[in-house]
């Protein structure tokens, strides 16, 4: 295989809602979606990096560069026997994880669709249909925060996952399960507390949350092996984890018991595949986060999640919870039992919208 051409976009999408975490509060996004045409064929990628460095070092403006620069100077006129060499070929750059996955995943596209098979099944998939569940940003009352969970519910969705915050943890959670005493519940802190707020943390025992998430620093593995020594609920990593290495210590030293995959954090669809695979020999469960995607990058994480481990409902949800118009064709949709169709044509299985696209670009670059 070759890369021919690659096309970067710049486009500019506002979220149905704000959406707040921690330490962020976002409207609107500005998201790179890379065209690599490859022995003819044009496959896509979208790239997960944010506005600004408030989930990870990089941010839309750094990824552009990196894949102008350094990424797609690295790939061309480079001969390759499948994109699953990809990840090898770039492994001299260091980080930048989100900007080599846009690229990335777009080759893996392309290669399903010129073999004319999912591209779920050429990454190694099983599910027909995944599990999918809601991650619900902070609201300003609890009352706001239980209607939220309410409709979610009503719309199917599996599993209820809430952003927390120290001192609005307790409250949150508290609410919910007096109101919701059955339903599969998690939290996510974004690496909001430290180690000395444990007690604030502990005192969510006894709500039989399913998880906490991330809740020490974005690149603390230590911290958390102290931490999860101390709770019955399982920790799960997000933010902690960009690289195999990491996800092999946090394993062997115990820092968690669950890992949150998102193929942008771990620079593509191969290495989100070898964490999935030594998840899945240490008997540890996964599932697929979400980064506000567009469609391009939520059908990406609709193959990935049909990977055996992803055993517990991911953040892959149905393009309505955040945009009025996604720029996909069909947009992808939940059923009433809270899951979502594999699609079964070559590829991701979605059509890009090339004229919603062009409408909403507001920088393109051609790298040939
Ligand atoms: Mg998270």
């Amino acid at each position: 295989m070759r890369i021919e051409e690659v096309t970067l976009r710049e486009i500019r999408m506002k979220l149905i809602a704000p959406f707040q975490t921690s330490n962020e509060r976002m409207e609107e996004r500005h998201i790179i979606l890379v065209e690599a045409k490859t022995d003819g064929v044009a496959g896509w990628g979208e790239c997960v990096a944010g506005d600004a460095p408030f989930y990870s070092p990089e941010t839309s403006g750094t990824a552009w560069l990196m894949l102008r620069e350094f990424v797609w100077p690295m790939l061309r006129g480079k001969e390759f026997a499948a994109a699953a060499d990809i990840a090898d070929l770039l492994d001299p750059i260091r980080g930048h994880n989100m900007a080599k996955a846009a690229l990335e995943s777009a080759i893996w596209d392309a290669e399903a669709k010129q073999k004319g098979v999912p591209l779920a099944k050429l990454l190694g998939g099983t599910r027909e249909e995944i599990s999918s569940g809601v991650s619900i940003g902070i609201k300003d009352s609890l009352d706001e925060l239980a209607a939220a969970v309410r409709r979610e519910l009503a719309a199917g969705y599996q599993r209820i996952k809430i952003k927390i915050k120290p001192g609005k943890e307790l409250p949150q959670v508290k609410r919910l399960r007096e109101e919701f005493p059955g339903t599969k519940l998690m939290v996510d802190a974004n690496s909001a507390y430290r180690m000395e707020d444990w007690r604030l943390l502990k005192q969510l025992e006894g709500f039989y949350l399913m998880m906490i998430e991330q809740p020490l620093g974005w690149d603390d593995l230590f911290s958390h092996v102290e931490l999860q020594k101390m709770l019955e609920t399982p920790i799960c990593l997000d933010e902690c984890i960009h690289t195999e290495e990491q996800a092999r210590a946090a394993i062997t030293l115990g820092a968690c018991k669950i890992i949150n995959i998102k193929m942008g954090r771990v620079g593509g669809h191969t290495m989100a595949r070898r964490i999935h695979d030594l998840c899945q020999n240490a008997g540890m469960p996964v599932w697929c986060g979400g980064m506000l995607e567009a469609g391009i990058g939520r059908a990406h994480n609709i193959a990935l999640s049909t990977l055996p481990n992803f055993t517990l409902p991911g953040d892959v949800t149905a393009s309505k919870r955040y945009w009025h118009e996604d720029i996909i064709e069909p947009e992808v949709t939940v059923s009433s039992q809270g899951t979502i169709r594999v699609p079964t044509g070559p590829g991701i299985g979605f059509e890009p919208r090339l004229d919603l696209i062009d409408k909403l670009t507001v920088r393109k670059e051609r790298l040939v």
